[in-house]
């Protein structure tokens, strides 16, 4: 069987980079992208048969882990009977259904393929529902690759370490302003000088794609208050967040915390809220939902235009209704048990070691900033992310590999866990971290 190697030398002459999303090219961490064959549970195998346990989880999908037989089994019933309609089907209104269930005040669900258009149709219908055009994002934010949102944004453009974007119109990109994030003093400036023109505040629920940067207490609430002050739109991304922290998602979470402090005045929801990875179970499916009266707005019955020809595929909501269907109180318990038994492995052989750390997380999301840089009680925004050691986290990475375990190949994600991380699987994790810190 053909190597990576080759296989990488083969994929750069047919793919610009050798693969098909940037982050996967190892980019900041050097060395050869692994060519997977297979995912079964904690486990991805790649061409030269080598097994992997598996920390990025198809970054996010995969909460259940790879391939369950109950999803699989669910979209190879689906396939059975058309692989794609372009006509409404029973199975669409049925996970719309699930995500309100979860989400209550998701009235209305719109299903489309992948994140960046959740994103992209939810900026489209903030602006066509108040007649605004500037959008404010958060540095260090990832939201898809839509023109507006790529300014400062995370994951594989700060893995690249950019700026931004070659390609995005000097008029588009002037009507997006970013700010600090964790900073209710830059938003309220902010909304002081132009509230009046924008028309939307656009988050990540919990940010995951500067590394993990959890909102500090009353941040998102903030963004309700202010948004709504100023007559502009709070649109809650929870493509990484949603049906993966909690079954409800990181808002659902905010809300539990609440409703336990017994303040219901506290409590709070976007006017728009983005899903994709867990929602589609691994197959190509997001979702953007809210209110009636703003939702509403969408073609056929409203104004503001969008459309797929695959949206709503029957494959995909196959795999989004088994998952959601299967992700119960027990699956979250259990992923957030093993998140905080990695984390605590993690911190202890660091801290053995004398590894200068901080290890930031967000429910069952989290990940680590090597170097003395980051800030020891925790990283608050995308340029305290930036002050770590990147190249630390490259050579602690390959040690990982090398040991066995496949850790996301940038220090501005987040590690994924999941239902199928069993004993075995979290123990070798545990001994690949003891063994690698010295690599660091
Ligand atoms: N929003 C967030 C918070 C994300 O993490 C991502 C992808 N990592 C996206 C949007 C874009 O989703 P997709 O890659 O499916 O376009």
């Amino acid at each position: 069987m053909t190597g990576n190697d080759s296989l990488f030398t083969r994929a750069k002459s047919a793919i610009p980079g050798g693969v098909d999303s940037p982050v996967r090219a190892y980019g900041s961490v050097g060395g050869t992208p692994r060519f997977y064959t297979s995912a079964v549970g904690p486990y991805m195998t790649d061409v030269e048969d080598t097994r992997y346990t598996d920390l990025v989880c198809s970054w996010g999908p995969a909460l259940l882990g790879h391939a369950h037989p109950e999803v699989v089994a669910a979209v190879q019933e689906a396939a059975a009977k058309g692989l794609s309609f372009g006509a409404p089907t029973e199975a669409e209104v049925e996970l719309a259904e699930l995500v309100t269930a979860r989400v209550p005040f998701c009235e209305r669900v719109r299903l489309v393929s992948t994140g960046t258009e959740a994103t992209m149709t939810a900026i489209r219908l903030a602006r066509g529902a108040t007649g605004r055009d500037l959008l404010v994002k958060f540095a260090g934010c990832y939201h898809g690759h839509s023109d507006s949102l790529l300014a400062e944004a995370g994951s594989g453009i700060a893995t690249a370490g950019l700026p931004g974007s070659a390609g995005v119109p000097e008029a588009i990109a002037a009507q997006t302003l970013v700010l600090p994030y964790n900073d209710v003093d830059a938003l309220e400036a902010v909304f002081a000088e132009r509230g009046s023109d924008i028309a939307a505040v656009i988050t990540e629920a919990a940010p995951a794609n500067m590394g993990v940067v959890p909102p500090a207490p009353g941040f998102n609430a903030a963004i309700r208050e202010l948004t709504a002050k100023h007559g502009a739109l709070m649109i809650l991304d929870e493509v990484l967040t949603g049906f993966r922290v909690g079954p409800a998602g990181w808002w659902g979470l905010e809300q539990a915390e609440v409703n336990a402090a017994g303040d219901s005045a506290a409590s709070w929801t976007p006017d728009i809220v983005t899903f994709g990875k867990v929602v589609g179970g691994g197959m190509p499916l997001a979702a953007l939902g809210g209110p009636a009266a703003i939702m509403d707005l969408l073609a056929p019955l409203g104004p503001v235009y969008q459309a797929g020809t695959l949206s709503g595929n029957p494959l995909a909501t196959a795999a989004g209704i088994a998952t959601l269907r299967l992700a119960n109180d027990a699956v979250y318990a259990h992923v957030d048990r093993a998140a905080e038994r990695i984390r605590g492995a993690l911190g202890e052989a660091l801290a053995n070691a004398g590894v200068p750390y901080t290890i930031n997380h967000a429910g069952s999301l989290f990940s680590v900033f090597f170097g003395d840089g980051p800030a020891a009680d925790g990283v608050e925004n995308y340029a305290e992310a930036k002050s770590q050691d990147v190249a630390a986290y490259g050579r602690f990475f390959h040690a990982m590999l090398d040991a066995g375990v496949a850790l996301p190949p940038s220090c501005f994600e987040a590690w994924f866990l999941s239902a199928a991380h069993d004993e075995a699987a979290l123990s070798h994790i545990e001994d690949a971290i003891r063994e690698a810190v010295g690599a660091i």
